[in-house]
């Protein structure tokens, strides 16, 4: 017989979170700690969302989202989880270019990229504080018409390698383009700036693991292996439950973690809003997805120092085409080494690139597995230049795909980053269509990546406390 995942869930709940992304979590966590019932569904059989990993035979772990946050994720890990998990973040100090116009290592902070500005590219001193002043200026009330090309043009026109330096990096921490408003740029490229680059020592299997200690210690009832199929709205368009693996289960809130599109015309259904909040969240635009090669080195050979994120690229100039493009011309390498879990003798590589769903869904089963094999061969090549014998130190190379992403994490298209702008409206307006549900989960560029998606979980709890509290007070 079937195990039945929902054994011994309550009938009802002040609280369903659909999905445990890290923003699922992180509102989860808050709300059981502020005394509310709160169940947590995940479809998948681990915890974390993108935030998550994988072991493959002879002891190797993948980490599939651990390149690297801002600082800001120490405070809100300890104000809103716990200080141990807090304690487990450290920086990442070698952060490298290589590329036709540039070669250079960063520890990636205003600093360092103030004297790198003004010393390698030759930049006028007044132009790169102006720069970064306003940058760190800017705010979600700005101009949302001004791109990020034309904030470029302001500051540095012509300057194509500038550009580069600035850019490339965000565009592959949260697919933001040029064309992108220039305050989802200037609010993410300041958050790294503050401080530099962080990330879990430990890898994301000890992070999610004492996360999920800490919602067992606060109450939370989670059940993974749970898909929820729909969102029950009444007449009044009020949330009044969820159905799951087949069973009701009642509740006065939701928050959904899950994509932002597949929430509204899914789940929940284009029928119970307005028509021209249906028209919005359908002109919503995804962002894109990602591929990944996963690259383990036989136990206990390693490689000498890399840096710990390399942006390689053999393109001239910074192109956004070419870095979603099949024909891969640009990747960014992950180095793991031992210090990244102590005690562990392992070296692993993972290199990243944006992609674009379409050019890999539509492929036959057959010419898939040939283009992932072709994929993992390219990575490797490239890969000969900063580790020269990594062909013969090779243990277990493996790729993932856009249709990987699409399949653990249910994102339409996976999308890795969730939407573009537009989608942050969207998400924040889901309320005042239908009482009790509340969306929690990477949109609008800003609040996408491990930070942004802990911290719009967090402001995600006020509204849903503040809509528990009325609604028990009527
Ligand atoms: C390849 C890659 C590399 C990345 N690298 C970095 C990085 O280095 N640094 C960084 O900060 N960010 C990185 N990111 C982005 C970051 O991982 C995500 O923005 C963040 O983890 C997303 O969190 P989230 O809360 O939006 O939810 P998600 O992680 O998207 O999780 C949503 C959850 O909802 C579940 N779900 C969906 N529908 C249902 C349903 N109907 N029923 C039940 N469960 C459901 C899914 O299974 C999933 O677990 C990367 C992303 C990718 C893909």
């Amino acid at each position: 017989m079937a195990k039945d995942f929902l054994k011994g869930a309550k009938s009802d709940y002040d609280v369903v979170v659909i999905g445990s992304g890290l923003a699922g979590l992180t509102s989860a966590n808050i709300l059981a700690r502020a005394g509310y019932s709160v169940l947590l569904l995940e479809h998948h059989y681990q915890l974390g969302g993108m935030a998550t990993w994988f072991k493959r035979a002879g002891g190797h772990i993948f980490d599939i989202s651990l390149h690297g946050f801002p600082m800001g994720m120490i405070k809100s890990c300890r104000k809103y989880w716990t200080q141990e998990i807090a304690d487990s973040i450290v920086q990442l100090k070698g952060v490298r270019f290589e590329n036709p116009q540039f070669s250079l290592e960063t520890t990636f902070n205003r600093e360092d990229f103030t004297r790198l500005l003004i010393e390698k590219f030759r930049v006028e001193p007044t132009t790169v504080q102006r720069f970064f002043d306003t940058a760190r200026g800017m705010n979600f009330f700005d101009d949302q018409g001004k791109t990020t090309r034309e904030l470029f043009e302001e500051f540095f026109p012509g300057r194509s390698d500038v550009v580069r330096l600035l850019m490339e990096p965000i565009t592959y921490a949260n697919g933001s383009t040029l064309e992108d408003p220039a305050i989802t740029y200037g609010i993410v490229f300041s958050n790294f700036m503050s401080k530099g680059v962080f990330t879990f020592e430990g890898g994301t299997d000890k992070l999610v693991t004492q996360m999920r200690d800490e919602l067992e210690k606060n109450g939370v009832d989670i059940r993974i292996r749970t898909l929820v199929e729909k969102i029950e709205v009444d007449a009044n368009r009020r949330v009044t439950g969820v159905i799951v693996n087949g069973q009701r289960i009642g509740c006065r809130t939701v928050i959904s973690n899950a994509n932002l599109k597949s929430t509204i015309l899914e789940l929940v259904g284009e029928q119970n809003f307005d028509k021209a909040f249906v028209e919005e969240a359908k002109a919503v635009r995804l962002n894109n997805s990602s591929c990944q090669v996963y690259i383990a080195l036989k136990p206990g050979v390693g490689f000498d120092y890399c840096g710990d994120l390399l942006f390689h690229s053999e393109h001239q100039g910074f192109d956004i085409d070419a870095m979603l493009s099949k024909h891969v011309s640009s990747r960014t390498f992950s180095f793991y080494y031992p210090s990244t879990r102590p005690g562990s003798d392992r070296f692993v590589v993972v290199s990243s690139t944006n992609a674009n769903f379409k050019d890999w869904a539509s492929l036959s089963d057959e010419d898939y597995e040939v283009q992932k094999k072709e994929l993992c061969d390219s990575t490797l090549n490239c890969l000969q230049r900063y580790i020269p014998d990594i062909h013969e130190k090779v243990d277990h190379i493996e790729a993932s795909t856009p249709k990987t992403f699409q399949h653990y994490t249910r994102h339409w298209n996976g999308a890795s980053f969730g939407t573009k702008f537009e989608g942050l409206k969207v998400s924040k307006e889901l309320p005042q269509q239908i009482g009790g549900l509340f969306h929690a989960g990477s949109v609008g560029i800003i609040m996408s990546g491990w930070l942004g998606a802990v911290n719009y979980g967090v402001i995600v709890c006020n509204d849903v406390d503040k809509y528990l509290t009325t609604a028990t007070a009527k």
